[in-house]
C-alpha cells in the first residue's frame, strides 16, 4: 500500500474522480483507496486537500510512498500498584486507560457526577439557576470537555496522537475523526462516548463520583462525598484536577506541592451568524453540502499584548461555565452537525504575571476571580454588547441581526466595566485588524460576551525532568498541571504521566 499526499480535490467528487485524479499523480493503475487525510483548502478556489492510501498495481515502482503506518502505542506491564487519579477529565481518563493496559486497577476520584446525574444539575442551572459548584459545564465525568465542542485539534504534533483518536472511535466517536483534518466529536457524541469508557474503567478499576479530593496525607487522600470523608490509600496520585478547582489548588499549595505562576488569557466570546463566516471563508461556495461548516483562527501581536481567537465553535452556543456561585465564565460548545445558527469563538489577550497583585503563586486566581465576579449579574445574566457598541465605548440599547445564545438571558452593559483596561482596549485595537484579515468580521451586530477566562491555568504546578512533582509519589496530569491546554493536548499528558507511573 502506498501513501499518496496533496491531491487537489473538486468539492463535489466521487471515488471515480478521485481514482483518475490519483492515477495522474502517480501515473500508474489504482486498485483501491481509502481517505488518509481531508482539509479544505479555501486559499484560492475552494477545494478538498487529501491524502491517501492506495493498493496500485505496481506497488514497487512507488518505493518512496509505501506506506509504513506508525508503531501502535505499547504499555509494559506493571503490578503491585495503587494508583489514585484525581478528576475524570481527559487526562484521568486516559491516564486510567493505559493504566488498564499495564494490567493496574487505576481508581478515579471525581468531585461531579456521572452523565445523568450532570445533566440534571445542568439543566436545574438552565431552568432553574441554581449553579451545582461541583457537578455543571465543567465538573463531572468527562471533565470540561463533555459540554464543548469536542475539537481534537492540538499544536503538538505526538505520537500519541493517533492512539488517542482510535480510542475515541473505539468508544463511539464518529470514524470520520480519524482523517479530517480539523477533527471534532460534538457534545451529542462526546457523552456518549465518556461513559463507554467509564463502563470500561469499571469493569478494571473504578470511578468514585461525588468524591472531592479534600486532603491528602502522606500516601492517603480523603475524599468528601456528600457529609461523608472517605480515606484511600495509594501508592501513586495522579492529580488530573483540571484548571478550574482554585481550592483544591489552595489546598495542595498548603500541602506543599510546589507550584508558580503562570500566565494566561482573558476575553469575551464573540458571535457571528455562521452564514457570515461560511460566506467570508468560502465565498461562492458557502452552503456547498459537502463543506464543513466554515472555522477560524487568527491572532495579532501588538506593541504591548497579543491578541487571539480561540476554541472557534462553529454552529454552536456560548455556555455557562463557571464553577462557583456569583461569578460568570463563558466557552462554547456545539453539537456533532454544527448545525446551530451562531458560531463563536474566544476572543482573547494575554494577561501576563506581572499583571497579578502579588507573588503569591495562586495570585492568578485571585486576578481570574476578581474579573469573574464583576461579571457576574444577578441569576447568571450574562453581559453582552453588540460589537459597534462595544468598539465606541458604550452599552448597547438593543441587539441587532445576531442573537446571543448564552442561555440564562443577558444585560446590557458597557463591557469596560467587567475586563481589565488592558485587554478591553487590546480587544478594540485588534477587531479592525481581523477584519483585514477576514472582512466581514467586524459585523456591527456581532455579539460580546463577557468574560472568557478559562482558556489556560493561571498556574503551574513544577514537574521535573522525570515528570514528578516535588513530591515523589504525586503526579499533575492534564490542564491542571500548567503543561497542556484542550482535550487532545490533556489527554497526551495524561498518557505521558500513566506511563511515567507504570514505569516507577
Ligand atoms: C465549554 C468548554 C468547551 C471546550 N471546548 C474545547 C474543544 O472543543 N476542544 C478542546 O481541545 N478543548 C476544549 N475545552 C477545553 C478542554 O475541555 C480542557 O482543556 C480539557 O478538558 C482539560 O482536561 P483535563 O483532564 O486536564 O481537565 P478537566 O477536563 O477540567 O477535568 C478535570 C476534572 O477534575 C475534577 N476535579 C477537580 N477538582 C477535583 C477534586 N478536588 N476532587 C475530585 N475531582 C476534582 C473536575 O470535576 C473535572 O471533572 C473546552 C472547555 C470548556 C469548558
Amino acid at each position: 500500500m502506498i501513501k499518496v499526499d496533496n491531491i487537489k480535490v473538486p468539492l463535489d467528487y466521487n471515488d471515480e474522480i478521485i481514482k483518475n485524479l490519483i492515477e495522474k499523480k502517480i501515473k500508474d493503475k489504482v486498485i483501491d483507496f481509502k481517505i488518509f487525510k481531508k482539509s479544505v483548502d479555501a486559499r484560492f478556489d475552494v477545494v478538498f486537500n487529501m491524502s491517501f492510501l492506495v493498493n496500485v498495481k505496481n506497488e514497487l515502482r512507488h518505493k518512496d510512498l509505501i506506506y509504513a503506518p506508525k508503531n501502535p502505542l505499547t504499555v509494559p506491564k506493571s503490578t503491585n500498584k495503587e494508583v489514585i487519579i484525581v478528576g475524570s477529565g481527559p487526562a484521568g481518563l486516559f491516564s486510567a486507560l493505559i493504566l488498564i493496559e499495564a494490567g493496574l486497577k487505576p481508581i478515579i476520584v471525581e468531585r461531579g457526577k456521572d452523565i445523568k446525574g450532570r445533566e440534571e444539575d445542568v439543566a436545574n442551572l438552565l431552568e432553574n439557576k441554581v449553579l451545582n459548584p461541583n457537578s455543571n459545564f465543567v465538573y463531572g465525568l468527562g471533565g470540561a470537555g463533555t459540554y464543548s465542542d469536542g475539537k481534537l485539534t492540538t499544536n503538538i504534533n505526538s505520537e500519541y496522537n493517533s492512539y488517542i483518536l482510535e480510542t475515541f472511535v473505539k468508544f463511539g466517536a464518529d470514524p470520520d475523526i480519524l482523517y479530517e483534518g480539523l477533527p471534532h466529536i460534538g457534545t451529542d457524541v462526546l457523552k456518549k462516548v465518556v461513559t463507554n469508557m467509564a463502563n470500561y474503567i469499571n469493569e478494571h478499576g473504578h470511578i468514585y463520583f461525588e468524591h472531592e479530593l479534600v486532603d491528602i496525607i502522606d500516601k492517603k487522600i480523603v475524599c468528601k462525598n456528600n457529609d461523608k470523608l472517605i480515606d484511600f490509600n495509594f501508592d501513586y496520585l495522579i492529580l488530573a484536577i483540571g484548571h478550574s478547582p482554585k481550592d483544591t489548588f489552595k489546598m495542595l499549595y498548603e500541602k506543599g506541592l510546589f507550584m508558580e505562576q503562570k500566565p494566561f488569557s482573558m476575553g469575551v466570546r464573540i458571535e457571528h451568524k455562521q452564514e457570515l463566516i461560511d460566506k467570508i471563508q468560502y465565498k461562492k461556495y458557502a452552503g456547498h453540502p459537502n463543506l464543513p461548516k466554515a472555522t477560524y483562527k487568527m491572532a495579532v501581536h501588538l506593541d504591548s499584548r497579543d491578541v487571539y481567537t480561540f476554541c472557534m465553535c462553529p454552529g454552536g452556543i456560548v455556555v455557562p461555565s463557571m464553577d462557583s456561585n456569583n461569578t460568570i465564565v463563558t466557552n462554547g460548545m456545539s453539537y456533532k452537525n454544527r448545525g446551530l445558527e451562531n458560531s463563536n469563538a474566544a476572543l482573547l489577550v494575554n494577561v501576563n504575571t506581572t499583571d497579578y497583585e502579588s507573588n503569591n503563586p495562586l495570585a492568578g486566581f485571585d486576578f481570574r476571580d476578581k474579573y469573574e465576579s464583576l461579571a457576574y449579574n444577578d441569576m447568571y445574566k450574562a453581559n453582552i454588547a453588540r460589537l459597534e457598541d462595544f468598539l465606541n465605548n458604550r452599552a448597547s440599547s438593543k441587539i441587532g441581526h445576531v442573537k446571543p445564545s448564552y442561555p440564562l438571558g443577558y444585560t446590557f452593559k458597557n463591557l469596560d466595566s467587567c475586563l481589565p483596561t488592558f485587554v478591553s482596549s487590546a480587544l478594540k485595537e485588534a477587531i479592525p485588524l481581523f477584519d483585514k484579515k477576514m472582512l466581514g468580521f467586524n459585523d456591527p451586530d456581532a455579539i460580546l460576551t463577557a468574560i472568557e477566562s478559562r482558556s489556560s491555568c493561571p498556574v503551574r504546578i513544577t514537574r521535573n525532568e522525570e515528570l514528578v512533582t516535588n513530591i515523589d509519589y504525586i503526579y499533575a496530569a492534564g490542564e491542571g498541571s500548567g503543561y497542556a491546554g484542550g482535550i487532545t493536548t490533556s489527554a497526551i499528558d495524561g498518557i505521558k504521566i500513566a506511563l511515567k507511573v507504570i514505569n516507577r
